[in-house]
């Protein structure tokens, strides 16, 4: 299956699956229909799903165009999310699976970004998509969920094998990993990837795929077991409860608000 980030809006970006066998393929999350019907064109595939992660308007906003270009699209969402995604034609749950082609993804509900937060997990590609939970370097603000909520739900995704490959709903690498080296100056993996990532934006290109290895080990949402991030923390926050990892997640997050 090939993979191709199409830009979206000013940072986002849409994911065109290509299955390689039947030429058949789906886009994960359009917030604009024209580029994305301008990339199936080019790469002479044919669009038959649209795979949405959550409901805010830059991940489903161009369904409809979508719709109204190639009519007999699915389109996969999450069943509590139902009456917020435009054009929904299959209401997904928890290890449902969703079709491209020959290739098939599993289902993964990670709530907390919103109530209806999905990722979609490709095991034989060792791939996965993660819209607005887990960002490279980073999480998505907690609009319908808590701190605990985001911290269950990215568990479930560092729980997949580490070699698998993350994609995510927004160009947040370089600013998440600042902030993130604001906490953990010593986190030498931390150090090398902000370098690799401030190079790639130099040139204008983008940092995504990253790993399920990678986030582990720079992800200060992923590192909550830190001593060092939770020593930076507790000089800013010396209120913070000793050993508890959810008020820790929770004031990483709210440091992260006014990065
Ligand atoms: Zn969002
Ligand atoms: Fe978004």
């Amino acid at each position: 299956m090939e993979i191709v980030p199409v830009p979206q809006l000013s940072d986002n970006y849409a994911y065109l699956l290509i299955d390689a066998e039947t030429g058949k393929g789906a886009v994960v999350d359009c917030a604009e229909a024209a580029p994305v019907l301008a990339g199936v064109r080019r790469h002479a595939m044919r669009l038959t799903a649209v795979l949405g992660t959550h409901h805010h308007f830059d991940h489903v906003g161009g369904n409809t165009d979508l719709l109204a270009a190639v009519p007999d699209l699915r389109v996969y969402g999450s069943a509590d999310d139902a009456p917020r995604i435009p054009g929904i034609t299959h209401r997904l749950r928890d290890g449902d699976t969703v079709e491209v082609g020959s290739a098939r993804g599993r289902v993964i509900m990670i709530p907390a970004h919103t109530s209806g937060h999905v990722a979609y997990y490709f095991p034989d590609e060792g791939v996965v998509f993660t819209g607005d939970t887990l960002f490279a370097g980073g999480c998505g603000r907690l609009f319908e969920g808590d701190a605990a909520q985001m911290m269950a739900s990215l568990a479930r995704l560092a729980a997949l094998p580490d070699d698998t490959r993350v994609y995510c709903g927004h160009e947040y690498t370089e600013k998440n990993l600042r902030f993130a080296a604001t906490l953990e100056p010593g986190n030498r993996a931390l150090q090398g990837k902000l370098a690799a990532v401030e190079s790639l934006r130099r040139a204008n290109r983008p940092t995504v795929p990253s790993t399920i290895g990678e986030e582990k080990a720079t992800n200060p949402f992923l590192r909550t077991d830190s001593a060092e991030l939770a020593a930076s923390v507790r000089t800013r926050r010396p209120d913070l409860p000793a050993g508890d990892r959810v008020a820790l997640f929770a004031a990483v997050r709210q440091l992260k608000d006014r990065f």
